[in-house]
Order: C-alpha cells, then sequence, then structure tokens
C-alpha cells in the first residue's frame, strides 16, 4: 500500500491497560468513541471524493485490473460496496452541501450518520434537506475532531486535491486516507469492545454495540460489529496488530490473516511474523484461498497453522467438474444420518445459521428457503408414511424431510436451504460438464475454474491463452497455457495493461497496469 507516513496519528487510549469500573468509565469510553466516529466522519469526505472519482474514471484498469471490486479488495482491503457509495454519497453531497457539513457535524450538531446521510441523499430534494438531516440526529455535539489535531492541517490539504490527478493519483491519495481510517476504526473497535466488557451498552440504554454505533457513531451495525470482531482477534497478536496500524496489512489482508491465526499462541512471535510477511506479499486472493483450505484441512484434523507453499496452495484450487456435487453428497449423506440418530434419541442439536445480508436479499432469501422447503414436503407427503421409500438415491434434503415426518416431527425449515443448495450444485456443477478437450479441461480444472491474473476473481467466459504467443512459435503443450478473464486476455496481455511470462502453472511472472503500476507477481504473491 502507498501510504504516507506523514499522516501518523499519534493518539493512544491511554486507560486501555486499567479496565472501567464505573459508570463515569464508561461515559468516559463512550466520549472517546463518539470523537473517534467525528475523526472517522472527518476522513470520509475526502474519500468520498477520490471514490468517486476512482469509479467514474475506471481507475482499477490502469492497475490491470479488471473489475473494480478486486482492485479495491488487493490495492486498498476494501469491498466493492464500500468504494460505490462512498461515489454514490459523493454526488449527494455536491447537490447538497449542507448534508456534508452535517456528516462532519461543522454544522454544530453530531454528525450525521452516513447510511443517514446516503438515504437523505436520496429522498429529499436541496429544498428540504435541512429538515431532513435534523431527524435522525441526537445526542451532543462532538468535541471529537481535536484528536486528530495533527493530522488535521494534512487531511485538510489531502480534501483540497482529493479527487484530483491520474489513476496514480487516486490510487495514492485513497491510500493514505484509509491508512488514517484504518488506524481511527482500529481504535474505535478497541474502545468498543472495553464498553462491552464495561456492560456500557445497558448502562448507556443502548441494546448491544450494534445498536450503539448505529444510533451515536455514524457507523452501521456490520462496520462496529467487524471492528468489534478485529480488536478482539488482534488481541494476542502484537506484531499483526503494529503491522496494521503502519498500513503494511490492509483491512481485507489483516482479517484474512487474523483468520488463518486463529486457535494458534499469540507467544509464537515466529508464527506472527511468517504470518505477517505472508499476508504482505500475498493477494487478499490467495489469503482467502488459504484461509478456505486451512477450513477444509481443519476438518480432517491436519491443519499445520503456517502459511502454505506456492505447490500446496495451487493444488487446493484444483477442481474437476462435479466437485462441488461431490462434497455435497458426502454432506447430505451426514446430514441424513444425523437425522435418523437425533429423532431416535428424541432430542435435536441445532446450531444456528447466521448469515449477514442486506435486508432485500435476507427477505429474498428467506422466501426462496420457505418456497423450497413447501415444495419438499409436499413431495414427501405424496409417498403414504406406511409404503417403502421409492428412491434410496433421492436428494438428501427429501430423506431428511421424510426421516423426520415419518417419526413425528416438523421437518426443520433448514431441509429448505439444503434444497436450494442442492438444485444450484446440480445445474451449476454437473459432472458431465461439456468444458472442451481433455487438454481445456485439465487447464480448467488446474486454475479452479478461475482468472489466473493475480487479485482476479473472474470465472465467467474462461479463454485460454498461450504465454508464449502462437505467433512466435508458443506450442500447445499445458506448460504454455494460462486460462483468463475476457478483461485479462484481451484488454490485459493483448491491450497492454498486463503481461504473463514463464512455465504454467507454477512460473508464471505477472505484471499489472501500464508500466507495471499494479506490481509484479508470481503465484499471487509480490515479487
Ligand atoms: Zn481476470
Amino acid at each position: 500500500m502507498s501510504a504516507s507516513r506523514g499522516l501518523a496519528v499519534r493518539w493512544v487510549v491511554a486507560e486501555a491497560a486499567t479496565p472501567y469500573r464505573t459508570d463515569t468509565q464508561v461515559e468516559q469510553a463512550h466520549e472517546v468513541a463518539v470523537s473517534l466516529a467525528a475523526g472517522r466522519a472527518r476522513v470520509i469526505l475526502p474519500l468520498a471524493r477520490v471514490a468517486a472519482a476512482v469509479v467514474s474514471s475506471k481507475a482499477h484498469r490502469e492497475f490491470g485490473y479488471a473489475r473494480l471490486e478486486d482492485f479495491c479488495r488487493e490495492r486498498h482491503g476494501r469491498g466493492s460496496r464500500w468504494i460505490r457509495d462512498l461515489a454514490v454519497l459523493q454526488g449527494h453531497f455536491e447537490a447538497m452541501p449542507s448534508l456534508a457539513a452535517a456528516v462532519l457535524g461543522d454544522d454544530g450538531g453530531a454528525p450525521l450518520h452516513v447510511s443517514a446521510a446516503m438515504a437523505i441523499g436520496a429522498m429529499a430534494g436541496t429544498e428540504s434537506v435541512d429538515r431532513w438531516i435534523a431527524l435522525p440526529r441526537t445526542g451532543k455535539a462532538s468535541w471529537a475532531l481535536r484528536l486528530a489535531g495533527s493530522s488535521l492541517e494534512r487531511l485538510q490539504r489531502l480534501t483540497e486535491m482529493a479527487g484530483t490527478g491520474d489513476a496514480r493519483a487516486l490510487d495514492r491519495q485513497l491510500g493514505e486516507l484509509l491508512r488514517l481510517q484504518n488506524v481511527l476504526e482500529l481504535r474505535l473497535g478497541e474502545v468498543l469492545r472495553e464498553m462491552g466488557e464495561m456492560k456500557g451498552w445497558g448502562r448507556l440504554g443502548f441494546e448491544d454495540a450494534g445498536h450503539y454505533a448505529e444510533r451515536v457513531l455514524s457507523m452501521s451495525r456490520t462496520a462496529a460489529e467487524d471492528r468489534l470482531w478485529v480488536a478482539a482477534a488482534i488481541r494476542p497478536f502484537a506484531l499483526v496488530r503494529q503491522a496494521y496500524e503502519r498500513g503494511e496489512l490492509t483491512w481485507e489482508a489483516v482479517r484474512s490473516v487474523l483468520r488463518l491465526l486463529q486457535g494458534t499462541d499469540g507467544s509464537d512471535l515466529e508464527g506472527q511474523r511468517a504470518w505477517i510477511g505472508h499476508g504482505r506479499a500475498c493477494t487478499v486472493k490467495r489469503l482467502r484461498d488459504e484461509a478456505k483450505a486451512g477450513r477444509r484441512a481443519a476438518v480432517l484434523g491436519r491443519h499445520s497453522g503456517r502459511p502454505m507453499t506456492d505447490d500446496a496452495w495451487h493444488a487446493s484450487l484444483r477442481r474437476e467438474p462435479g466437485t462441488a456435487a461431490q462434497r455435497m453428497a458426502g454432506f447430505g449423506a451426514r446430514l441424513v444420518s444425523d437425522a435418523e440418530r437425533q429423532t431416535v434419541k428424541r432430542r435435536m442439536d441445532e446450531e444456528p445459521l447466521r448469515l449477514r445480508l442486506p435486508g432485500d436479499v435476507a427477505h429474498d432469501l428467506m422466501r426462496a428457503v420457505r418456497a423450497r422447503f413447501d415444495v419438499v414436503r409436499r413431495m414427501v407427503r405424496e409417498v403414504p408414511e406406511f409404503e417403502p421409500w421409492p428412491d434410496p438415491e433421492a436428494p438428501a434434503s427429501a430423506l431428511v424431510t421424510r426421516t423426520f415426518s415419518t417419526r413425528g416431527w416438523r421437518p426443520p425449515l433448514w431441509v429448505g436451504l439444503l434444497g436450494l443448495l442442492e438444485d444450484c450444485v446440480a445445474l451449476w456443477d454437473p459432472v458431465e460438464a461439456n468444458v472442451g478437450g481433455p487438454d481445456r479441461r485439465e487447464l480448467l480444472a488446474r486454475s479452479g475454474y478461475r482468472c489466473s491474473a493475480p487479485g482476479c476473481t473472474g470465472r465467467d467466459n474462461l479463454q485460454d491463452h498461450h504465454l508464449r504467443f502462437r505467433s512466435a512459435g508458443g506450442g500447445p503443450e499445458l506448460t504454455n497455457r494460462e486460462s483468463l478473464c475476457v478483461f485479462h486476455h484481451q484488454r490485459g496481455i493483448h491491450g497492454g495493461l498486463a503481461s504473463a511470462r514463464g512455465v504454467a502453472p507454477l512460473g508464471v511472472t505477472w505484471r499489472l497496469g501500464r508500466g507495471a503500476v499494479g506490481g509484479r507477481f508470481r503465484n499471487e504473491k509480490r515479487v
């Protein structure tokens, strides 16, 4: 990350070492949290400007990324929704300057919740904006901006140049602002964790941290919960924390590293150093691959807890047509025998499945789950209980439902979700998929049906690329071939935004962006 060292916030929660015990201490922590949130809100104005410029200029392509999402995740450790929301917010700020002042708290009120500002921007005309702003704001005015004292001037300068310049300038601005944001948010997470430990939510009249963050801190519930999780997870790992504060690990990278470190001992400094080095070198794409492989290995009791070698990582990507169907069948068989066992002992062990989704998506998902649940139940009822079940090869959703209903139990709703998963796998991962000849089949299996460009998560319309061009005498052997998405094949390699040289699969060096501005990589590692 190209963050400048000039923007360090030298500020520490001085009381962090001693636990708060009284209401006064909760009150103090509350004021610290409010001031941190206000500092965070202040960074949002220039961030929104940069975000809008990045989105409209498609700056990600100059850096060799097919998608804004991949650029944000790999270079800045944030999701694409994050940058798109900020760009929309910038549009609102331009249309309604008083909204920007309200987000900052410059109009004398507490900073306005950013998502509230989004909603206001979407609803209000310019003439009614002041009335809308007054609605969601409660609480006292923030004294907090003082906290970022030493950096306010710098922030002022950044704000003036935010959103101007070429792709490189925008990338630099984004990096610098995010490093500040990350430090503020890390502290905020720590203060929230302490407030939780002091049972501060009840004392202050809130249900939980999310409720508090939404109402007081200009922060969404999920953002607050994520910060809390990091603050708790990073606690035993002092070196990781330091690397994150210095901007050596981005938000996404630090979360991946913390997931990979879970269950290990913070006193193993060598282990921490290994993961920090790995986290700095690897793309988030690879870190996530390793986390996934690690979870699979852990189930089998074979997780080493150390970064993977290139060979092991690459082997973990492999998937044949029908791999998902096979895993699904194994999982289904387990559920069927669980249902047998549990209905016999007349007690059901349930583990809650928690998904965090946007409201409308959650609503649609639950509707689909219920509809699928009804379909399975109707289908199972067609066979009277005293008759033997005709199809032992039936999907697990049907067999589980049958087991529950013949024993007088109401089938659980998750059967609907299971049915949806079975449908999805059957449709999208048929064993007999027609993916081309044996070479192409192997090429795709080897790359895990994914574009091989660094950081690229594209899976659609994968094309076959010859590393040494056919026009230059390159042969058809698999060591000379890579599967690439359309962007990386045509606009990337053949359009000058990327290059790939070497011997596939593990000896290919990539250059991303015009003039390698996006860096050089091999096996999803910076070189
Ligand atoms: Zn790609």
